[in-house]
This record gives C-alpha cells, sequence and structure tokens, in this order.
C-alpha cells in the first residue's frame, strides 16, 4: 500500500514496509471516516509522522481537519484504516489512554481554578516536583501561575492550554487552529513558543489551520487536505513552489495559484510571479486593484481566463481599465494534465 512519509527532511517518500509504526511515530494507514448518513469527510489518508516532526494541515472550511484530528485522538473512530502510535494499534483504544493530547483554538481551562491548579490538574505523574513551574516558564506563563485564567489574555490562555497538554505527557500532540482567535502580535508570540516547546516535547506534532502562512511557518512536513484526501503532501517550499496537483495548487496560497486552462494542460503560476509588461504574448486589462498589506492585488481579464497579479510596489500596480501585458517567467510556471489534474515533470 502506497503511504506517505513526513519527515523533517522534508520530501514525502514512498513507503511500503510494516517498519513505519516503529519509534515514537504516529501512522494513519488509509483512513477513512464517514458521518452518520453523510459524505465521506476522510478518504484514504496515508501518513507517517516522525519523532520531533511537525506536520501542519492547511486546508479550506469543512476539507476534514478536525475529524482527521478526531479519529487520531480517538474521539472518532474510522470505518477505514489503521492507526499507530509509538508502534501500537490505536483501533479501540479509548481516547483517554492513547497518550494523544488535543488542543483546540479556544482550549476551556477550569474558571474555578488558578492557572496553578489547572496544571496540576493535568499532571500525568502528580508526585514530580517542579514540573508545572518548568512548563510553566518553558511557555512563558510562570508569572501567571496565581492568577485566574479569566485574568488572562487569549495569548497566554492558549499558552496554558499548551502546559497543560505537555504535563499529560502526549506521544502525540494535536494542535487544531490554535491561534485562529488571537490577533498578529498575540500569534506571532504564540509561534515562538510553539517553536520552543519542541525542547520539551519530542514527539510527533499535528497542526491544522486553515492559514497557508501560519502553516507553513510552523511546519517540518506540509500536508494540503481538500474535501477528506490529502492532495499534497512534503517540505513546505516544495508543496508551495510545485504542488503535486491543480486540488493542491488551488488550496495553497492567498489568492491560489492563477490555473489557465490549455487543450492538454493547465498551465500555473502564483500572483506573486506575473510580471507586467509592456509587449507580451498575453494581454488583458485591468478589472480590480486591492491594496492588501505589502502587496497590491491586480486582477486582469486576460482570453485565456482571469488572472491576478501581486504587484511589491504599490507604483509598479496597474489601475482599473488599463490594458497590459502579462509575462510568466518560464521557471515560475507549472504545467498540470488537463484530465487528471496532476503535474507534469
Ligand atoms: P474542517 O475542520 O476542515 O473545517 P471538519 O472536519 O469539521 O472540517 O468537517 C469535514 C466534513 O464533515 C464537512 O463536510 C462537515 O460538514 C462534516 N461534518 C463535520 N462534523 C460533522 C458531524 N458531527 N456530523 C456530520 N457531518 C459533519
Amino acid at each position: 500500500m502506497r503511504s506517505l512519509q513526513a519527515s523533517p527532511a522534508g520530501e514525502s517518500s514512498l513507503k511500503s514496509s510494516a517498519s513505519d509504526n516503529q519509534g515514537t511515530a504516529l501512522v494513519l494507514r488509509d483512513i477513512s471516516f464517514r458521518y452518520d448518513g453523510g459524505s465521506r469527510a476522510l478518504d484514504g489518508i496515508d501518513v507517517t509522522v516522525e519523532a520531533g516532526t511537525t506536520l501542519a494541515i492547511v486546508g479550506p472550511s469543512g476539507a476534514g481537519k478536525s475529524t482527521l484530528l478526531r479519529v487520531i485522538a480517538g474521539l472518532l473512530e474510522p470505518q477505514r484504516g489503521e492507526l499507530f502510535l509509538s508502534g501500537a494499534q490505536l483501533h479501540g483504544v479509548p481516547a483517554r489512554e492513547r497518550r494523544v493530547a488535543l488542543v483546540f483554538q479556544d482550549d476551556a481551562l477550569f474558571p474555578t481554578m488558578s492557572v496553578r491548579k489547572n496544571l496540576q490538574f493535568a499532571l500525568r505523574r502528580s508526585n514530580e516536583s517542579g514540573a508545572v513551574e518548568n512548563i510553566a516558564r518553558a511557555l512563558h506563563v510562570d508569572v501567571h501561575l496565581d492568577r485566574m485564567p479569566r485574568d488572562l489574555s487569549g495569548g497566554e490562555r492558549q499558552r496554558v492550554a499548551l502546559a497543560r497538554a505537555l504535563l499529560s505527557e502526549p506521544h502525540a500532540l494535536l494542535l487544531d487552529e490554535p491561534l485562529a482567535h488571537l490577533d498578529p502580535s498575540l500569534r506571532a508570540r504564540v509561534r515562538e513558543t510553539l517553536r520552543e516547546m519542541r525542547a520539551h516535547f519530542a514527539g510527533p506534532i499535528v497542526y491544522v489551520t486553515h492559514d497557508h502562512a501560519e502553516a507553513m511557518m510552523v511546519s517540518d512536513v506540509l500536508g494540503v487536505l481538500v474535501g477528506g484526501r490529502l492532495e499534497d503532501i512534503g517540505s513546505p517550499q516544495r508543496v508551495y513552489d510545485a504542488p503535486a496537483n491543480v486540488r493542491a495548487a488551488a488550496a495553497l496560497g492567498v489568492p491560489p495559484m492563477n490555473l489557465l486552462h490549455e487543450v492538454n494542460r493547465i498551465i500555473g503560476i502564483r500572483p506573486e510571479h506575473v510580471r507586467f509588461v509592456s509587449e507580451g504574448a498575453l494581454r488583458g486589462h485591468v478589472l480590480r486593484r486591492e491594496l492588501a498589506g505589502d502587496v497590491t492585488l491586480v486582477t486582469v481579464q486576460t482570453e485565456r481566463g482571469v488572472v491576478v497579479a501581486s504587484a511589491r510596489a504599490v507604483h509598479e500596480a496597474p489601475h482599473p481599465g488599463d490594458s497590459v501585458g502579462l509575462f510568466f517567467p518560464e521557471e515560475c510556471v507549472r504545467c498540470f494534465d488537463a484530465a487528471s489534474g496532476a503535474a507534469i515533470a
């Protein structure tokens, strides 16, 4: 059976041996899950997350990200496939015995307990002295130990939730949009904390988010989930630069890769690689021009479809109604098979 291996070395590799489920790796083999009466939320997920590796799964809302984490955590039993953690089969093992910690976007702490009590409550070995203080220090919440959760900022609460998850000594850590409700400066802080946390947690981490930039920042390995299928997996750079198929290309990037249909193939070019030129094989007129932080997005109607370009300098961005030529640098163009959508080497 074909399975994709996620490892810090980056690229996915084909693996077929039974040795997948050794060490502290998290192994998913051909996992499918369907809700009662619903359509298939996960369809044949094959992935190995090695110890020390953070796998980020990015995908649009409804892609199956939360379902995937719930299946790994044991809150849902898949109808098909196998799961291994640290070499042990997880099928039939109740969630509380799985040694898997799941942290949600606004993970509830016990509101009537101090931060210290919240953390002590999670301790696996309650006699271990100093564990709470050590983890609290690592996640920069030690100064808040005697405060109540309601007196913390969102970012501080999230770091306490992470500390609590680590104190349960999980073999795998699952993070479900952990930064979704934080403002940008707090997000940066918690991301930094996540990196530092690696010194205290050597197991596999699965991190799901709909935010592709965040996924690329936190991950050693990036997976793209669309409609319950893992459409691509590999190093974040490779997946972004050369997606395995049009579905992964369209799901990653804001705005996503432009896809232009030709007779037998589909041409892909990311907005930041499109250049404006006075002479160009492809001409069009500008429909919209939008400021998007440090870039200006320009939407151009061409005879081959709509193309979005992102211009670094605002003065380089043409205006609505302008007639422009577009140039796609050859090294930035990706080609996909028109029928299957698969990348053509
Ligand atoms: P994501 O986390 O990527 O937004 P989910 O895993 O929540 O996606 O959902 C995947 C699919 O399963 C969606 O089509 C969603 O509507 C459906 N789904 C999620 N939860 C339930 C449920 N409890 N019952 C039925 N369908 C569900």
